[in-house]
């Protein structure tokens, strides 16, 4: 085990509000932070961090902990790691003597990092040897010296095994060096070099050091480009290449450039964007943007003329949805890349392509739009379907106010018909907003209000009038009172057949009904504060909620916005206010 009293300085040097602020959205709540729980989808926050006690806690999916904890869960590390990361983050010199296992895991890491490190030096001594035709290509494609080395840029000769022979003889064997991903072992059980004829990029972790390798064909191979396959130190879905030489730059310029290839990377680096990027092989991910926003909360997505589409452009609104950043795109005219484009017509048609980009949102309702051509109603209303996963996930009900508007404007469709496709659909039904779960005294007042129903039905249009049912926390029972209170007038056999369909409400009714509701003094008077204790509570919620969106658009300094939102405001603690008057008198006599 760790040093118990080491652990503790870590501990006392951090504060579990910063740790987590630097990831995630927090808002002030009294004398805690919420936000949105990075570790499960929510609409509503119910994610709290609490610097007195420096712990986390969310009351949605019971994920909680101190900051070691979250460290552990949100950069997916083990304790060992998430130590030495607050560590190092806190300024505290590793001290700790470490277990057999962590040695072991450490041992095993370090010797893979000397292997890409052997690898990465075998590649730069043969860009220039022999006859240079690595550099010879390389300054052929435009880079220059200052470049090729602040990358590292190197050549994998054509030879096939000249880099086992090369490790070898620096004690590496081939099953490391495959453990590497440097050299393939094949069916015969024989190792040779994985990247071949190839100009090389050494690919690294934020800290710099070289974790893999991509290689750019400089002859007519199968694969233009290739990358080393994961290993213990390179997941592709993490990493981005080029984050440690961007990261100042990034954080000057307050935005992240992403780029699909690594050539386009170096090429935007060289043209002066210093502050690019690119992915590996894949769509950018949730992680690749959790570990953007660490440096910028603007990512500018650099798409080329022809890979451009709607599938790239859903698929990065899925990853950035709820993350708190903002996301905008450029789309290179058709047949240019970025290298083509830097080289062909400078940095500074570059940069006049980079002036107006399109928030990724709307760019990907347009292609939507673009691809379902205006056609009939069902084939707009099918393109619509790919963005609603996405407006569903929605975190912010004015967010969602704002999807619902546009595309409705976009695809030329009613308000309502967007709404209706968000409600409906295959995935789960978005339930009415509704409050997070308080307990005992609620789901009292709920069945209070449904059995009450049963026996007063002339209560029915006081409760469909107030909409009681919006009040109530979902589940079954919340269910059953909206599909009763959606009708025009109330069917006793309707709210019956109901009961009957659903046994573990109408078991419950049963029994409350038999110990409490048969003995009730004032049965009126008690169904009257059952009702304002269901409003009180979706009011209350309703106002945290307004709260802080009010603090958003503070935020955003959008005065629009900041008086809607005090509007809002103001109208809920009227209504809270006037919660008193609440009364249903009973039947009127007849
Ligand atoms: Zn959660």
């Amino acid at each position: 085990m760790s040093d118990r009293a080491y652990i503790d300085r870590v501990r006392e040097a951090t504060d579990i509000v910063e740790v987590v602020g630097e990831v995630v959205a927090l808002k002030r709540q009294g004398r805690d932070y919420a936000a949105l729980c990075p570790f499960h989808q929510e609409k509503t926050p119910s994610f709290t961090v609490s610097p007195s006690k420096q712990i986390f806690h969310c009351f949605g999916c019971g994920v909680g902990g101190d900051v070691f904890t979250f460290a552990m869960r949100y950069d997916n590390l083990d304790f060992p790691a998430a130590l030495e990361q607050l560590a190092k983050r806190a300024g505290i010199p590793p001290e700790r003597p470490p277990t057999p296992h962590d040695r072991r895991v450490a041992d095993e890491r370090d010797r893979l990092r000397e292997v890409c490190d052997l690898t990465q030096r075998c590649f730069r001594h043969w860009l220039t040897a022999g006859d240079g035709r690595g550099l010879a290509y390389a300054r052929g494609r435009g880079l220059d010296d200052a470049v090729i080395e602040r990358f590292g840029i190197g050549y994998a000769p054509p030879a096939g095994t000249a880099l086992v022979r090369a490790l070898a003889a620096k004690g590496v064997e081939p099953p490391e060096a495959a453990a590497a991903g440097v050299v393939a072992v094949g069916e015969d059980g024989r190792a040779y070099d994985r990247f071949r004829d190839r100009l090389t990029f050494p690919i690294t972790d934020p800290e710099g050091r070289v974790v893999a390798f991509g290689g750019r064909a400089l002859g007519e191979a199968k694969a233009k480009y290739l990358n080393s396959p994961e290993t213990r130190l390179f997941r592709k879905g993490e990493t981005l290449f080029g984050l440690h030489l961007s990261q100042n730059e990034i954080r000057r310029r307050n935005e992240t450039v992403v780029v699909e290839g690594y050539m386009d990377a170096v090429a935007l680096h060289a043209a002066g964007f210093g502050h690019t990027v690119a992915v590996l092989g894949t769509a950018l991910t949730r992680a690749h943007v959790r570990r953007l926003k660490r440096y910028s909360r603007r990512i500018h997505l650099l798409f080329d003329g022809d890979a451009a589409g709607v599938r790239a452009a859903v698929r990065c609104l899925e990853v950035t949805v709820n993350e708190g950043v903002r996301v905008v795109v450029t789309v290179l005219p058709p047949g240019e890349d970025p290298d083509s484009l830097c080289r062909g017509q400078g940095a500074e048609a570059m940069a006049a392509c980079l002036e107006a980009p399109t928030p990724l949102f709307e760019f990907a309702v347009a292609e939507l739009v673009k691809r379902a051509g205006g056609r009939d109603l069902s084939s707009r209303l099918n393109a619509l379907h790919e963005l609603l996963p996405v407006a569903r996930s929605l975190g912010d009900v004015a967010e969602r106010h704002l999807f619902v508007t546009h595309v409705a404007d976009a695809f030329q469709l009613p308000v309502g018909q967007v709404e209706a496709a968000l409600a409906g659909g295959a995935a789960p039904r978005r339930r009415p907003v509704a409050p997070p779960a308080a307990g005992g005294a609620l789901t009292e007042a709920a069945y209070g209000v449904v059995w009450f129903l049963t026996e007063h039905p002339e209560s029915f249009a006081f409760l469909k009038a107030h909409r009681v049912d919006r009040d109530l926390e979902t589940g079954p029972l919340h269910d059953l009172l909206t599909e009763v209170l959606a009708s025009e007038s109330l069917s006793t056999d309707h709210l019956a057949s109901l009961l009957h369909a659903a046994p573990e409400i109408s078991g419950e009714l049963a029994r409350r009904v038999l110990k409490e509701y048969a003995h009730l003094p004032d049965p009126i008077a008690t169904f009257n504060d059952w009702v304002r204790a269901l409003r009180r509570h979706h009011l209350r919620w309703e106002e945290s909620e307004a709260r802080r969106r009010l603090m958003e658009a503070e935020a955003s300094s959008d005065r629009t916005r900041l008086r809607r939102e005090l509007e809002r405001l103001k109208v809920l603690r009227q209504e809270i206010a006037s919660l008193p008057t609440l009364i249903w008198e009973g039947a009127e006599k007849k």
